[in-house]
């Protein structure tokens, strides 16, 4: 049975997915969302930390208090491979800690209060052009068969199938981080307003782990690696960087999820006749903390208010669609180049040249720059602000040097 034709159908019903259609139901634009799952939200796979200028830029700082675990964070610990400590906080709580499955539940509601149509138990299997429009062929535990609208955004995450049935790109499955993550209970000598960060690139190479405080004694305790299996090297870190044993060897795991991160920074083309792309399905992931969540709903929120210029004009085509990404780039694309080379440039160094980084960092001015100048989300900011300190070029060009002919 092909059902009548519809303005948008969004397919994913993740942050990305859910945002798009909560802002293109803001743009008047009569909404389908056909996730696969059975329910939003299920199978958590996410630390949910998210920066509080990222959630006011999406309207969501009124998020119910049953889904904020930890409103207090304001920096971090960042540890090297023998322990060295560089501590960077600002004075005011920055960032949030949200549980993910009841964050995706929250938008679904906000969705549907708007008069999204969420079809749960939806798998688009397939879809094809047919003039004007899509068509979509479901999988068999869906209700309808067939539908078919005006318009599609694409939300279906980290390894999309649909990206290329369309002619876009996907993210490259080279840059992906498999990621491990235990809730621990008993954790010792957290502060609650600070997320630890381990870079150890022996032990954890191509990423880092870390330590994400609910309270004083629960935390999301993760990595990722580019190289799995990310549950194995996530045992590794607890039982012997120097720091972190003390911390969570006598903790109890309470949950263990997995999942993977597109880091290579985001596709090439992220729009086409009667299509766009968003979220981690055009690769609009931070490189640098594997952050997806803003980003994608940055892009999300710009998406649907293109596609309600587009309905209102009645124009589908790549070229009115294009400035979708003209607009997200606008907003992010430069720092999310900026994380990509800093993110390869991490991975280059050894644990010595990390150790001496550590080092170098931790001056009472440079801490005092990157305390000032940090933010989860701009991060070139701050990559401009210590490249303008004199006393790290010789560190840098050196290992600079050694990354660019160990690249290439
Ligand atoms: C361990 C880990 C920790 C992370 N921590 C953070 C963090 O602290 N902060 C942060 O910002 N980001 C974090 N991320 C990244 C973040 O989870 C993602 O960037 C984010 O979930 C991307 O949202 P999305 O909507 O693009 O994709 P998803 O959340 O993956 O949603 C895609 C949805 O599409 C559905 N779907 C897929 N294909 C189809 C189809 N064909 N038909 C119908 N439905 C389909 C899927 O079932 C899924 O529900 C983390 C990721 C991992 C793995």
């Amino acid at each position: 049975m092909i059902e009548s034709e519809k303005d948008l159908v969004v397919i994913g019903g993740g942050p990305a997915g859910l945002l798009s259609a909560i802002s293109a139901s803001k743009n008047k634009v009569d909404v389908t969302l056909l996730e696969s799952k059975e329910v939003i939200g299920l199978h958590e796979h996410c630390a949910g930390l998210l920066s509080i200028d990222g959630l006011k830029s999406l309207d969501l700082l009124n998020l119910p208090s049953d889904v904020i675990q930890n409103s207090e964070i304001r920096g971090s610990r960042l540890y090297s491979p023998t322990g060295k400590l560089l501590v960077v906080q600002k004075s005011r709580p920055t960032a949030w800690v949200v549980n993910r499955a009841r964050f995706d539940a929250y938008l679904a509601s906000l969705a549907t209060d708007l008069g999204v149509d969420i079809r749960t138990s939806s798998r688009v299997k397939q879809i094809t052009r047919q003039k004007e429009s899509l068509k979509y062929h479901l999988g068999k535990k869906s209700s309808s068969s067939m539908l078919s609208s005006k318009l599609t955004i694409l939300a279906e995450g980290r390894f999309p199938s649909l990206n290329e049935q369309i002619g876009l790109p996907k993210p490259s499955r080279k840059d992906v981080i498999f990621a491990s993550q235990f809730i621990m209970s008993g954790v010792r000598d957290i502060d609650t307003e600070l997320v630890e960060i381990y870079q150890y690139n022996s032990l954890v190479p191509g990423f880092f782990a870390w330590i994400i405080p609910i309270n004083d004694s629960t935390a999301k305790v993760g990595l990722g690696t580019t190289i799995p299996p990310a549950g194995r090297k996530l045992d590794d870190i607890i039982r012997k960087h120097p720091i972190a044993k003390k911390k969570l060897s006598s903790a109890k795991i309470e949950k263990r999820m997995s999942g993977a991160i597109p880091i290579g920074s985001h596709i090439k083309k992220t729009f086409t006749d009667n299509a766009l792309v968003v979220g981690d399905a055009a690769g609009q992931t931070k490189p640098t903390t594997g952050g997806g969540v803003i980003f994608g709903g940055l892009a999300a929120k710009i998406a649907g208010e293109v596609v309600g210029k587009a309905l209102e004009k009645n124009d589908f085509s790549s070229r009115f669609l294009s400035q979708y990404e003209r607009k997200w780039k606008k907003e992010f694309g430069f720092n999310l180049k900026i994380m990509k080379i800093v993110r390869n440039y991490l991975n280059s160094l050894n644990d010595d040249y990390v150790e001496k980084l550590f080092t170098k960092l931790n001056k009472p001015k440079i801490k005092e720059k990157i305390s000032k100048f940090g933010d989860v989300d701009e991060q070139a900011k701050i990559v401009f602000r210590l490249l303008s300190n004199l006393s790290l070029w010789p560190f840098v060009i050196g290992t600079g040097m050694r990354f660019l002919f160990k690249k290439n």
